[in-house]
């Protein structure tokens, strides 16, 4: 599964930098997962949690924020929400949509609870 991969990294990456911090646990992750990412965010919470076990983030609250995807009409120029990548303009029914936001996927900030 896909989300497992993915939810592997994320414990990898974020339990490295624990580490390096030299943190007891982590206690929060903050997630930003695109509408157009690919994932499938409860599935992620499912796989996130198994991925976790035994590692400093077992405990951590995953938040996710999911920002709506935006696309931008190569014909007129407006921007509007898609949930589609191949999307229509509203405006001038152009199909020339280019998708300028959500695909991304990222970690934007861990909490850490630090060692004494
Ligand atoms: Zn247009």
């Amino acid at each position: 599964m896909h989300e497992m991969s993915v939810a592997i990294s994320i414990v990898d990456a974020v339990c490295e930098t624990a580490r390096k911090d030299g943190a007891l646990s982590v206690s929060r992750i903050e997630l930003v997962v695109g509408r157009l990412a690919g994932l499938q965010v409860e599935s992620l919470r499912f796989c996130f949690s198994s991925a976790a076990k035994g590692t400093l983030a077992e405990d951590a609250v995953l938040a996710v924020e999911e920002p709506e995807a935006r696309g931008e009409c190569g014909d007129c120029g407006s921007r509007f929400p898609v949930s589609f990548f191949y999307a229509e303009c509203p405006v001038c029914r152009s199909l020339k949509v280019r998708i300028v936001s959500g695909e991304e996927f990222m970690i934007q900030s861990i909490i850490i609870e630090e060692g004494e």
